[in-house]
């Protein structure tokens, strides 16, 4: 049998391509195979070597995502086959990534692996939209939260407690804003807390939305995903702070996002 290979679960960076880690990319570029999905860049993908096989897991024949397991019965069989593999995953493999199951998977196979950590889109979206989660002036906490477990059945999160914490940055939640709006205004938040939605954060087309719980939904139709979703006084820098695509306004570059005020 051949010598064991490696997993390295890699986390590619919220979009721009330049936002991954150095040794991340240095994995990719010594990869055997590199295991990707919907939000990792084509551009990364081509810093593998020529001969790498590249698997795409974010799509199957009939446009269906590959489940869970068969991507884990992937990264073991070709790690037993003494390959490198590069599982690259969206921002970071261990926010909302499932990168936690992949490496029970492979401690239960016996192969050994690394994680190598992500600029996730949780704090990579509100930098490039010049909101800082944390702000002397406005608050020293924040949490980050699935928008999929908003609604009438709200999951395993205490939204009582969560209203509370100063900065909510809200992942996947753009599907279902209203609910998320209305869990936070039942849940004693007022209507003027600032909001701000990211949508394609760091990439060309960036979208930066900036409303109020009042005001949020209407304003948010039509918006793309991926999008991050920022609840809280600090949403309010990002018109001040806007630095990203504001080139243009200054005359220096190309197209500025749209930015809607
Ligand atoms: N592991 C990833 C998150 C995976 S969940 C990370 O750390 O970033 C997928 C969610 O991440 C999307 O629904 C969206 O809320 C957010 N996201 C990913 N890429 C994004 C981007 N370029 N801009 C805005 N949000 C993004």
């Amino acid at each position: 049998m051949s010598k064991l290979g490696m997993v390295y679960l890699v986390g590619a960076g919220p979009g721009d391509p330049e936002l991954i880690t150095v040794k991340g990319l240095r994995l990719i570029e010594h990869a055997d195979v590199v295991v990707f999905d919907r939000l990792a860049s084509r551009q990364l993908l081509e810093r593998a070597p020529k001969r790498a096989r590249r698997i795409d897991v974010g799509k199957a024949p009939g446009n269906h995502r590959w489940p869970q397991s068969r991507i884990q019965t992937l990264l073991i069989a070709e790690a037993r086959r003494g390959r490198r593999v590069v599982r690259l995953k969206g921002g970071d493999p261990f926010v909302f990534g499932r990168g936690g199951e992949e490496c029970e998977a492979l401690v239960e196979a016996g192969i050994p692996f690394e994680v190598v950590p992500g600029v996730s889109s949780a704090v990579a979206a509100p930098a490039y939209a010049g909101i800082p989660l944390t702000h002397r002036r406005y608050t020293s906490a924040f949490a980050v939260v699935t928008g999929h477990t908003c609604g009438e059945s709200s999951g395993d999160l205490d939204w009582d407690a969560l209203a509370r914490i100063g900065t909510l940055v809200i992942l996947m939640g753009l599907g279902r804003l209203e609910s998320i709006v209305s869990t936070l205004l039942s849940r004693g938040q007022s209507a003027s807390t600032p909001v701000a939605i990211i949508s394609r954060a760091t990439c060309a087309d960036q979208r930066v939305t900036r409303g109020t719980l009042a005001n949020i939904v209407s304003r948010a139709s039509g918006l793309r995903s991926p999008a991050t979703i920022v609840v809280g006084q600090v949403a309010e820098l990002a018109e001040p702070l806007a630095w990203f695509n504001e080139r243009s306004e200054r005359g220096a570059g190309p197209a500025r996002a749209d930015i809607v005020a």
